[in-house]
């Protein structure tokens, strides 16, 4: 006879190793608690990961006791597009969008680092391999992430086996649930090799980005980045990081081809995204950058964006956003 096991509340090998996820969540535009918000194992996303997410972090200032959004807007507005491109019906503005979020993180009293999922996905049962026809659901839930996913403090990185699928194979412009396969193969590969990250090269073998950020170098005195048509993600992080080289060095990012051996003789290197924030490159397939410390513009660049970021420099209002409105009565527990 077979028994049902005992339910195991104890904390497992696959938890969030930054804490537990917030309890409520919104399930096609309205708050619940995430135990409502179940999907079923015949969902043709689980099977073919139809469907497109977007990562959002939100940053705790305890000076100002004032929790800020990033680029919230920007975020929302590739969450259109990675609809559009997969035919996905989203028929929330980007305004709504990032005010569902504010209204999400505000009925979770987040007052700490946080990362936000939203995600639109096939959640019908219906295990045909196609896009349309198939009922979609939009979800967003809020985790805890602190400042540093990465060590920021300089990662360092292997280039790895596995190589960007080509736009032609799967759309790079939209954030596809299921092209993340290779990625997390990619990093899997890297952290059991005694490496940080991936470095990803395109399908003909040039630098496209790492795992989940976008790549940047300094050689010759010029920062460069692999264009949007090297099969990147063109990262948010990315686009403000090129303004903030721009504004304090006076010289513009160039965007072109950048060829693996460019990697080793680099004199500065960083990672940029979302969960990653701005991360120094310190080694590459055992081959240090530069003197193998953080370059000095990488740590500047660095410490401006999480400045901005936490709402300590306001160089940059259109970058965050307040969630709580500072005026009125703090919360208990807060
Ligand atoms: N590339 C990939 C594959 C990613 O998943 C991410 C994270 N979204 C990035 C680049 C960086 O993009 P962003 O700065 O918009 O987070």
């Amino acid at each position: 006879m077979n028994t049902v096991p005992a339910r195991e509340n104890a904390p497992t090998a696959s938890a969030n190793p930054f804490g537990t996820a917030y309890p409520i969540v919104n399930l096609n535009g309205k708050l619940v608690h995430t135990d409502e918000a179940r999907v079923s194992i015949h969902a043709n996303a689980l099977s073919y990961g139809t469907g497109t997410f977007e990562g959002i972090r939100a940053f705790w200032n305890p000076r100002s006791r004032q929790l800020y959004l990033l680029e919230a807007v920007e975020h929302y507005r590739r969450f259109h597009r990675s609809a559009r491109i997969l035919g996905l019906p989203l028929s929330f503005s980007v305004d709504k969008l990032v005010d569902m979020t504010c209204e999400l993180l505000r009925a979770n009293d987040v007052r700490a680092d946080a990362y936000i999922r939203p995600l639109l996905f096939l959640s019908g049962e219906v295990l045909t391999v196609k896009m349309h026809g198939i009922e979609a659901r939009l979800t967003m839930a809020a985790s805890p992430l602190p400042g540093s996913y990465i060590n920021t403090d300089g990662v360092r990185c292997m280039v790895s086996t596995w190589r960007r699928p080509p736009d032609v194979s799967t759309p790079i412009r939209a954030k596809v649930i299921g092209s993340y396969v290779g990625n997390a193969l990619a990093k899997t590969e890297a952290v059991q090799s005694g490496y940080d990250e991936a470095i990803m090269l395109t399908a003909d073998g040039f630098v496209a980005e790492a795992s989940t950020s976008n790549i940047l170098v300094r050689s010759d005195g010029e920062w460069s980045t692999p264009p949007p048509t090297d099969d990147i993600l063109a990262g948010i992080t990315r686009r403000r990081v090129m303004e903030l080289v721009a504004e304090t060095t006076g010289k513009t990012v160039i965007e072109r081809r950048i060829q693996r051996s460019e990697l080793y003789s680099a004199d500065e290197m960083l990672l940029c995204g979302t969960a990653a924030a701005v991360a120094p490159v310190v080694e590459v397939d055992g081959r240090s950058v530069g003197d193998g410390k953080p370059g000095e513009q990488s740590v500047m660049l660095r410490n401006l964006f999480l400045a901005i970021a936490r709402g300590d420099d306001p160089s940059h209002p259109e970058s965050t956003m307040a969630v709580y409105d500072n005026n009125s009565p703090v919360s208990a527990g807060a």
